[in-house]
């Protein structure tokens, strides 16, 4: 399979600027890496009616070209299982029962970051496990051997995280962020992944998973959010930061891609000729904040 790199929304709502600046650094890696650049609709939580749309109309209207169909979560729950299913069956799983404030109220293991789940179902005997499951369904937790993971990317160099025993498959079903992520881009063939860094802190987990499941690790790099005057990550309650909204105060697409492909210190245009300048190493490391044009 050759080498991808992709874009991954959540079609939880219309797309900021900071989404839409995301999304062409991911494109601009990609494209300079003569990768294809994939599409997935990450819509296994959240999803809004008609956002998926809107977020794909978006994307057209600054340039933002993708390979092939766009993939969906929701229609690989299949493959979410078949990983749930390999783990299970090297002892790499057990069930937890906890609630969230079960956990929040749990005392740590001693040594455990904070926010590390504190291994409360770790080892529940044959006993414990029969009653808890007759008195509440069970999420699946990875059993993890490291307390820790390091893994490297392109802006941050090599960066050491938490991994935790973090949940595979969360008590009503639904399949965990961090394990779609790994099983998904695996499936569909990237290599590449450039996404905000606020996913930093739980990559090293999804490195740590990966391995477990004999994948590669991708490239990874963790590009800077966009902020509002106060520093605070960008929200649509900071006015008009969509397209749409921009378009109504005359602002049109191509403006405002031009204005995100000057903060990155690339030039205005059409994307590709932002390609020929593209240079990661010249990006801006700090957070771009956003003033309203
Ligand atoms: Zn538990």
């Amino acid at each position: 399979m050759t080498s991808a790199g992709r874009f991954a929304p959540s079609p939880s709502g219309e797309f900021h600027v900071g989404n839409l600046r995301t999304a062409i650094l991911a494109w601009l890696f990609a494209r300079s890496t003569g990768r294809r650049f994939l599409l997935r609709v990450e819509d296994l939580d959240r999803a809004r009616a008609g956002a998926e749309e809107e977020q794909l109309r978006d994307l057209a209207a600054i340039g933002v070209t993708w390979d092939g169909d766009v993939v969906r979560q929701t229609a690989r729950h299949a493959f979410y299982e078949q990983a749930i299913v390999r783990l299970q069956a090297a002892g790499l799983t057990y069930e937890c029962f906890c609630t969230r404030r079960e956990i929040q109220e749990a005392p740590s293991a001693p040594h455990a970051p904070q926010g590390a789940y504190p291994g409360t179902c770790r080892n529940l005997d044959p006993a414990e496990l029969e009653f808890k499951r007759s008195t509440r369904r069970a999420a699946i937790r990875l059993r993890a051997d490291v307390g820790e993971y390091t893994v490297n990317d392109v802006l941050h160099g090599q960066f050491t995280g938490v991994v935790d025993d973090f949940v595979l498959r969360r008590n009503d079903g639904v399949t965990a962020y961090n394990l779609a992520v790994v099983v998904d881009d695996a499936g569909q063939g990237i290599d590449q992944v450039v996404r905000g860094d606020d996913l930093l802190p739980s990559t090293p987990r999804q490195a740590y998973l990966a391995s477990l499941l004999d994948i590669p690790s991708p490239e990874y790099a963790h590009v800077p959010l966009v902020v509002n005057s106060d520093g605070v990550r960008l929200a649509k309650r900071d006015g008009a930061v969509t397209l749409k909204d921009l378009a109504a105060k005359g602002f049109p697409a191509a403006g405002v891609r031009d204005l995100l492909l000057e903060s990155l210190g690339l030039p205005p245009g059409p994307l590709g000729h932002a390609l020929a300048a593209f240079n990661p190493a010249a990006l801006p490391r700090a957070p771009w904040v956003w003033h309203a044009p």
